[in-house]
C-alpha cells in the first residue's frame, strides 16, 4: 500500500507520537523542520557521495538519475512513517452491538527495514484484540502497521508501537501483536542463514493473563 495523503491525520499521529514517547517505545526522532522537497533535495549529494566513493561512475546514463532515485524513496516510499502528518485517519467507532469476541487481521504485509544495516524486513503481523467500547475497520489494523514499517525498524520496537497505538486508539489492553519477519541483514551479510524467522510479541489485557484467550490467538494464527 502506497500513502494516500487524503486519509491521514496529523492531530491523531501527534497524539500517538506522545503517547508512545511517554512508553519509551518511540523511534528516537530529531525534531522535524524541512518539508519533503527540501529533504530530497538534501539527501542527493550524500547518495552521489556513497556512490562515487564505491568508485561507480555517476555519468553512465544507468547511474545518473540513482541519487535522485533513492532521495526520492526514501522519502516518498520507505521512510514516510516517520511524519506524524502521514499517520493513517482512523476512527474508532462504538461498539454498539455488544461484540465481544476476538477479531483477528492476520498475515499483514510487513515491509520494513532494519535501522543498524538499512536493509530489508520482510514479513507478516498478526494482530488480535477484544473490543471494549470502541471496534475498527479491519484495514486501520492494517495501516496501523504499514505506518509504523515505513521508518528505519527494530523489529521489537515495531510491534510495541503497533500495539500501543491500537491501545491508545481502542481504549482497551486486551491487544496482541505478532510479527514473524525475515530480516536481511541476517540473511543475505553476517551469518547468512537464509531460512531464520525473528518472531516478536507483545500481550496485553487477557492476551498475557489468561491462558484461553492467548491460545485461541496463537491457533488461529496458525491456521
Ligand atoms: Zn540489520
Amino acid at each position: 500500500m502506497s500513502l494516500d495523503r487524503s486519509k491521514t491525520d496529523l492531530d491523531l499521529g501527534l497524539k500517538i507520537r506522545r503517547y508512545l514517547q511517554e512508553r519509551g517505545v518511540e523511534t528516537p526522532l530529531l525534531p522535524q523542520s524541512s518539508d519533503n522537497t527540501t529533504q530530497i533535495d538534501a539527501i542527493i549529494p550524500h547518495v552521489e557521495a556513497i556512490l562515487t566513493t564505491l568508485g561507480l561512475d555517476l555519468r553512465d546514463d544507468s547511474l545518473r538519475e540513482t541519487p535522485k532515485r533513492v532521495a526520492s524513496m526514501f522519502i516518498n516510499e520507505m521512510f514516510w512513517g516517520l511524519e506524524s502528518a502521514n499517520f493513517p485517519k482512523i476512527t474508532a467507532v462504538d461498539n454498539k452491538m455488544g461484540y465481544d469476541e476476538m477479531v483477528i487481521e492476520k498475515n499483514i504485509v510487513v515491509q520494513s527495514v532494519c535501522e543498524h544495516h538499512l536493509v530489508m524486513i520482510d514479513g507478516y503481523a498478526h494482530v488480535a484484540y477484544i473490543p471494549n467500547r470502541k471496534v475498527l475497520g479491519l484495514s486501520k489494523l492494517n495501516r496501523v502497521v504499514e505506518y509504523f514499517a515505513r521508518r528505519p525498524q527494530i523489529q521489537e520496537r515495531l510491534t510495541e508501537q503497533v500495539f500501543y497505538t491500537l491501545e491508545h486508539i481502542l481504549e482497551t489492553s486486551d491487544i496482541a501483536v505478532m510479527i514473524q519477519a525475515k530480516h536481511y541483514c541476517v540473511k543475505a551479510r553476517g551469518v547468512e542463514d537464509i531460512n531464520c524467522e525473528t518472531i516478536t510479541s507483545k500481550l496485553g489485557g487477557c492476551f498475557k493473563t489468561d491462558a484461553n484467550s492467548r491460545n485461541e490467538f496463537l491457533t488461529l494464527i496458525r491456521i
